[in-house]
């Protein structure tokens, strides 16, 4: 089989924070009851006339800014028309040839994916199908989601891996978080993600005939749907066959994509300016505002935690969430640091896991564990006054009772007095002469018997470094 190259591009669209919809003061709250944030202007009524949302459109120039796109002064609402039983007013208002912002890139698995443009639209309602059921049988409309501000951000063909498709989806996710721009929530519909995939013998040829695939409800159906389709096309073109360009729709439960419909052009839309809203004007100097109220974004803050000495993967993790990154650096604002590999060590290996065990959302949680007490934890790690053992038992304590470690030391079996491990290590020794020996000859994995002899005698309580470290010194190393 021939092998080909995937060039994948990503259309993703995120649900900007506001509190009010894109073109009306409507409330953008999904928990409401069906058709209960709704006006004439989000309904389509003859007549009304719709005002642009100037936290919306600042929320765009924010994303734009985190992007790296270019920010245009000069950027117009367009309306899309189609007809659709969510849609009353039988078009969209979004923006097509000037959109708010251009180019840019996102960095995901070490490469730079160029962005086409990130544009400002609204949103249409939601279809409950309820065919067949006992109360209705036919389709409900809710309106409530009509009209919130969505921001489109589309990449170029960059994407050339399901894999880099994912990592691209995640760095996006967590940039729009950190800026401040989106919840970006798949699970609740505020992050959603369509997807252009086609292949090609090679680089000479054009991209070839693209499907569109939607419906994927996560960062995994992303992975899952790409990897099929790429595989149904790959065998598609093997056999003589023709990638035909359409719509698919990913069916999770199946593993499998299927034709929706033929994709439609942009022809089809009859894109036009709508005559009813003003276009958008950005000034230098509000462009400055918001360059200044941007945050320190991902990158920057995971390259500055490498550079005080993490590893990418420790930096990885603790920059996934802004709240979490925020936290780390009250931490370390506590500390010298050389106790800063040991403190992202406490917040991967024990802080996260307590927090996925609290069922409490990540913010919540960390506002419940002062800083001051990883400080301390880490502080006595590294004077090896408390091993592992003892820092896993008093963690969740230290939650549950808001005690200081101090405090809950007390209550611990720690030999923390070296001359009394001392002792332990050369009771261990004699009880096991044959594994010293080896031990001393070289063996390093001798030690094993011996450190956990000690681990046995003193009840964990010993700091397995410490007894290490002991060990190497009587052996003369
Ligand atoms: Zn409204």
């Amino acid at each position: 089989m021939n092998d080909f190259l995937i060039s994948i591009g990503l259309e993703v669209h995120v649900q900007l924070k506001t509190k009010t919809k894109m073109f009306c003061s409507c409330a953008v709250d999904p928990e409401s009851p069906p058709n209960t944030n709704i006006c004439p202007v989000c309904t389509g009524q003859p007549g009304v006339l719709p005002v642009k949302n100037e936290e919306a459109v600042l929320l765009g120039i924010r994303a734009g800014l985190a992007l790296n796109c270019k920010i245009e002064k000069f950027s117009v609402f367009a309306r899309k028309n189609y007809f659709y039983p969510d849609l009353p007013k039988a078009y969209q208002i979004s923006q097509y040839e000037l959109p708010v912002a251009s180019g840019g890139y996102i960095k995901a698995g070490g490469k730079k994916i160029r962005l086409v443009r990130a544009h400002l639209e609204e949103d249409a309602g939601k279809l409950l199908h309820a065919i067949g059921s006992e109360e209705v049988d036919g389709s409900l409309v809710d309106l409530n989601r009509c009209g919130t501000p969505l921001l489109e951000i589309v990449s170029e063909p960059d994407i050339d891996s399901p894999q880099l498709a994912f990592d691209y989806l995640k760095s996006l996710r967590r940039l729009m978080r950190y800026a401040g721009i989106s919840d970006c929530d798949m699970e609740k519909g505020s992050l959603r993600c369509d997807c252009n995939i086609s292949i090609r013998r090679c680089e000479d040829e054009p991209l070839g005939v693209k499907a569109e695939i939607k419906n994927m409800n996560s960062f995994k159906e992303l992975k899952d749907a790409a990897a099929y389709e790429i595989e149904r096309q790959k065998k598609l073109l093997d056999s003589g066959g023709k990638v035909v360009q359409e719509t698919r729709l990913w069916n999770s439960s199946k593993g499998k994509t299927f034709s929706m419909r033929s994709k439609e052009e942009a022809s089809d839309y009859r894109y036009f300016p709508d005559p009813d809203l003003k276009p958008i004007y950005v000034s230098g100097e509000m462009l400055e505002i918001e360059k200044a109220g941007l945050p320190e974004l991902p990158g920057a803050v995971k390259e500055r935690f490498m550079n005080q000495g993490l590893t990418e993967y420790q930096a990885d993790i603790l920059t996934d969430e802004k709240v979490l990154a925020d936290y780390f650096d009250k931490i370390i604002a506590g500390l010298t640091p050389d106790g800063q590999e040991e403190a992202a060590n406490i917040v991967i290996s024990n802080l996260l896991a307590e927090a996925n065990q609290s069922n409490l959302p990540l913010d919540a949680f960390l506002n419940s564990v002062k800083p001051a007490y990883i400080c301390e934890l880490v502080k006595f790690r590294q004077e090896g006054k408390i091993n592992k053992q003892v820092l896993k038992t008093i963690f969740p304590k230290m939650i549950k009772e808001q005690k200081a470690p101090r405090e809950l030391i007390k209550d611990v079996n720690i030999v923390s007095d070296e001359s009394e491990i001392v002792k332990l290590v050369e009771d261990a020794i004699r009880a096991n002469a044959s594994s010293w020996e080896d031990y001393r000859a070289g063996k390093e994995k001798a030690s094993g018997r011996i450190v956990s002899h000690v681990m046995k005698e003193s009840r964990g309580a010993a700091d397995p470094a410490t007894v290490m470290r002991i060990l190497k010194r009587m052996a003369g190393e």
